[in-house]
Order: C-alpha cells, then structure tokens, then sequence
C-alpha cells in the first residue's frame, strides 16, 4: 500500500510537539574538548597509509563501506527514523537502526531527535545546524558541542518505546567496533586505516554536507520558509539527499527525487526493498504537492526573504553592540582623564596652599602690634 504525503510541513511534529517547543539552545557554542578527541583521530588515521601502503582490497572496501553507510544514513536514520516516511516491523527495524551506528554518528533515536529539531526550527535562531551561525558550526561543530550531547527522547516518544532501540541508541559504539575488526581480519592494517577510517570521515562529510552545503549552494524550486536547495553533485555524493528543497518542501515523502533526471539511489533501493515486503507503505508526494509553492510560478520566497532578514539583523546587532563597546571604551577613557586631571589638580592646590603657609605663617598667629603712623616717626627723628 502507497500513502500519499498530504502536508508539506506539518505545524506538530510525530512527537505532538508544536515548533515553538523545539527551543534546542543553540546559543552555546562550546566545543566538548573530550568528544572532539575521537573525530580529530579518526580524520588523523587514514594518512597511516603513507606508512603501510595500500591494496586494491582497501580501495573496494572503502567504496562498499561508503556506499553502504551512506544509504543506512539516508534510508534508514534520515527516512525512517527521523521522518517515518516508510513502515517496516520491529526486527528490520532493529536491523535498520544497527547498520545505521556503524557509520559512527551516534545512535539512531539521537540522530532522529536532532534531525526532527532543524526541519521544525530550519534556519532560525533554534535551528540546531543552521547555516546562519556559521557554515563550520552547520557542517560539524554542532556536533562536537557540549549541548547537543544528550538525547532528548521527548522527541523520539514514537520511538523511545522500544526497549532494544533505546539500548541500541545508548551503546552505539558496538557495531563500529565489531565492523573494525572485520576489516582489520578481511585486509589487515591499511584495510582499517583506509577502507574502515577513510571511508568512515567520508560518510561523515558527505552527511554534514546536507546541513551546510545544502543550505547554501544549488537552487531553490519550492518556496519553503527555509533555504534548502537542490544540488546535483551532493545528490550523487549523498545517493539522493542533495535534492534538499525537494525534501524540506515534502519532508515524509520516502523520495526525494521528483522527477528521472534527479537521480535518487536511496529511493531506489528502499523500492527494492518494498518488492520483498521489508519496506511498507511508503509516503508517495501527491502531484498537486509537487506542483504547489513553486517558485518559478510565481509563489513568494518567504525562507529566502526571512534569513536574508535573519542575517541583515544579526549584522546590526553585532554593529550596534560594537558601537556600544566603541561608546564604552571612549566613556571610560574620558573618565580616566578626567580622574587624572583632577588628582593633579588636587594635589597642586596642595602644594599652593603649603606654600601660602609657608610665606604668610612661619610662626604661630600672634596679636599684632598697632604701627606707628610715619608721621609720629619723623616728629620724633626731627
Ligand atoms: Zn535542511
Ligand atoms: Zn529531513
């Protein structure tokens, strides 16, 4: 059975939450030192192929691993568990979310909670890796911040009810560990360095893209009160989640790729799997969806007009509160003359009146002697 996608974003998201309550404090952006030490190593150990030299059996496992993860990513994280735009039963759905933590970016309820934060809050103050605080925040250091560590299951409720998800969820590092190890058994050091490392930071960036990139590069079809676009080269790169305005103006269609020249692999595969009954009721867009908010029709492109307004106020903020510091800075230094000024003037009334004394005062005030009147004087000479 096929369900049509009927809402192109929905005021209440699957947990019931209205947007307003998706208040993710994206205000911190303090990196957690501790949790950037693993992601700087794992970027640092495929260059160990300068050392060990590599095999053709490295490279065919980086392309396996590559694909594969980036489809777990896309089709399971990303379709099913963040936007449910499919149905599967509860082993395949363990299943989905096990090959999803071998891509190493935490458990799959995180990974849902987070992602159901940037469709309700896209590029506003809220948004958990919006582009407007920065394309390395959108990119990466969102998730290397102190704040975005936890999970919050008050967003995956639909989830959190599955015991083996919340355990999955909780010790996401097991199925990396196990996969590293079949590959160091398969092809040996570089094969890990490589095949498992490389591949690993690959998957990594070509999913971070979708947070930056496509919020910035490539073009915009529907007018979504966001700036998602489509970008061909990341559809490739990511097999389909580059049509990101596609996504955003229809986020629970299981596609994403609307028309046959927008090449959408992931969709694909899922479609395989519906044929052997693993993927149920997948969400189908609705012609009149895709036909509605066109921009090239004329609609109003209120995400473009909302962030282009967004930064224009962020600027004068920031412009305000220097010529604050500027104010400042020049208040106090006035004061600062003004203080010294006055010490110094203080202190030459000092010395002025000690000098008065010193002339008119050397003795202690004594009753003065009425003068003689010269006149007297010169009587009393003559
Ligand atoms: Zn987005
Ligand atoms: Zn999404």
């Amino acid at each position: 059975m096929i369900t049509t996608v009927t809402a192109t974003r929905s005021p209440h998201d699957e947990t019931g939450n209205p947007p307003d309550s998706a208040a993710a404090n994206t205000a911190d952006h303090t990196i957690d030192k501790a949790r950037s030490i693993p992601s700087l190593l794992f970027h640092i150990l495929p260059f160990g192929v300068f050392f060990t030299g590599i095999k053709n059996t490295d490279l065919a496992i980086f392309a396996i691993l590559y694909l594969s993860r980036i489809f777990f990513i896309t089709g399971f994280y990303h379709r099913y568990f963040s936007h449910r735009s499919y149905k599967m039963n509860r082993i395949a759905t363990f299943a989905a979310g096990f090959l999803g933590t071998t891509c190493v970016q935490k458990g799959p309820l995180w990974w849902a909670a987070h992602h159901r934060d940037h469709h309700r809050c896209s590029d506003t103050e809220n948004d958990v890796h919006s582009p407007i605080q920065g394309f390395w925040w959108s990119h990466m250091g969102w998730i290397l911040a102190k704040n975005t560590k936890k999970t919050d299951y008050d967003k995956v409720k639909d989830w959190a009810r599955y015991p083996e998800l919340v355990w999955l969820n909780k010790y996401f590092i097991v199925a990396p560990i196990l996969l590293g190890i079949a590959v160091f058994f398969i092809g040996g050091p570089s094969a890990l360095l490589f095949g498992f490392f490389g591949s690993t930071v690959a998957v990594w960036h070509a999913t971070f893209f979708i947070n930056s990139l496509a919020h910035i590069l490539g073009t915009r079809r529907f007018a979504t009160d966001d700036t998602s676009r489509n970008f061909f080269p990341l559809a490739l790169l990511t097999l389909g989640e580059g049509w990101h305005n596609n996504h955003h103006h229809l986020p629970y269609s299981m596609k994403s790729g609307l028309y046959w020249w927008e090449i959408d692999i992931t969709y694909r595969v899922l479609q395989v799997l519906s044929w052997v009954r693993i993927v149920k009721h997948p969400h189908m867009p609705r012609p009149a969806l895709i036909a509605s908010q066109r921009i090239d029709q004329g609609a109003f492109d209120a995400g473009t007009c909302r962030v282009n307004c967004t930064k224009a106020r962020l600027l004068l903020s920031a412009a305000v509160e220097q010529n604050l510091n500027e104010s400042q800075r020049i208040t106090e230094r006035a004061f600062r003359t003004i203080d010294k000024d006055l010490l110094a003037l203080r202190e030459n009334l000092d010395k002025l009146s000690l000098q008065k004394t010193d002339v008119s005062s050397p003795e202690p005030p004594h009753e003065t002697q009425p003068q003689k009147p010269a006149r007297s004087k010169s009587r009393f000479q003559n």
